[in-house]
């Protein structure tokens, strides 16, 4: 998972190069907040970054909740066509992202560390679709040495990079694996939710690892943002066609928390400008621009991740930044 601004992504160039003709195979499915379909088409676009298929996809808007969501979608059965071996979540290195990957770092560290404030020095942290261990890395890095890390994710890839730095990574999901119940202080999903085939199954999940009064700290894109609205109908970034599966708002974050009985702790939008790269990237390559110039729009061109920060910064103002952060309580009672 993306992880990015707080996700990670990257030049993916190469990508460009290697489209593969067989068509995916999609299923249909319902709002995963109401159980309705009853969504409107919102836009039509392709896999602008790594041409995993020739397929074009299609997103829709439910009319009920508002919740935004692709479908039909690839079946699971397809995530590792999907999620090629050089998707970035598995490769955000210093080497090969150097500044950026300096300048996320420290940032990342320092909202980790605010959303942590007040946990003992033993506090069990969960990561949650963790990629390559990049958020838990910095918790171990800047955090107190007692804090207890893990982390979980389905990817191979993802538990050997994991592993080789010396974490402890679950290889599997939340609902399949036999993890302690109660007994977690924080859940990590940092650009996670909008991945998983089950939102409401994953967060039920994590609530049950949580002890009582525990959080879940959601990252998620933001559907309302200027971005979005500009580019909805085909190029925003958000869309990552066809790896996001369901996009929100703060009022769908609120409507999924309470289907699964979790509180609202805090609900805010943070400022990020990946997205933004993207909404103009993908333009870009629909429009077969030349190659130096869609260079100019990836996690490597500090230029344009400088403006759009900017940019993005005047939506953070008015409450509506690119992505939501949402942290979310067990209550105690239950
Ligand atoms: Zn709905």
């Amino acid at each position: 998972m993306v992880k990015q601004a707080l996700k990670p992504n990257l030049n993916r160039i190469g990508a460009l190069c290697r489209p593969n003709s067989t068509p995916l195979e999609l299923e249909s499915i319902r709002c995963c907040i109401c159980d309705l379909d009853d969504a409107e088409p919102l836009a039509v676009g392709e896999d602008f970054e790594y041409r995993t298929s020739p397929d074009t996809f299609l997103a829709v808007q439910c009319r009920h909740c508002g919740l935004v969501y692709l479908n039909p979608r690839p079946v699971v059965a397809e995530l590792d066509r999907i999620y090629p071996p050089d998707y970035h979540a598995y490769e955000f290195s210093a080497e090969r992202y150097g500044f950026v990957y300096r300048v996320r770092q420290k940032l990342e560290a320092k909202r980790l560390l605010s959303v942590c404030k007040g946990l003992g020095k033993h506090a069990k942290i969960i990561d949650v679709g963790c990629g390559d261990g990049f958020h838990l890395n910095l918790l171990r890095q800047f955090g107190p040495k007692g804090w207890q890390l893990e982390g979980i994710d389905p990817s191979d890839r993802a538990v050997t990079a994991g592993t080789r730095n010396g974490l402890r990574i679950h290889k599997g999901t939340v609902q399949d694996l036999d993890l302690p119940r109660a007994s977690y202080d924080i859940a990590l999903m940092i650009a996670t939710i909008e991945h998983v085939d089950d939102p409401v199954g994953v967060l039920k999940a994590v609530r049950s690892l949580l002890k009582p009064g525990g959080k879940i700290v959601i990252v998620t894109d933001n559907t309302q943002n200027l971005d979005f609205q500009w580019s909805k109908t085909r190029h925003w970034g958000g869309y990552h066609f066809p790896r996001h599966w369901n996009l929100f708002n703060p009022q769908t974050i609120g409507a999924i928390a309470r289907k699964t009985h979790l509180e609202v702790d805090s609900l805010t939008t943070i400022v990020s400008p990946v997205n933004w790269v993207y909404s103009i990237r993908n333009r870009l390559v629909d429009w077969q621009a030349p190659r130096w110039l869609i260079k100019q729009f990836s996690l490597n061109s500090t230029l344009s991740l400088g403006i759009f920060t900017l940019f993005d910064m005047t939506q953070q103002w008015m409450g509506r930044g690119a992505l939501i952060r949402a942290v979310l309580r067990r209550p105690y009672e239950n």
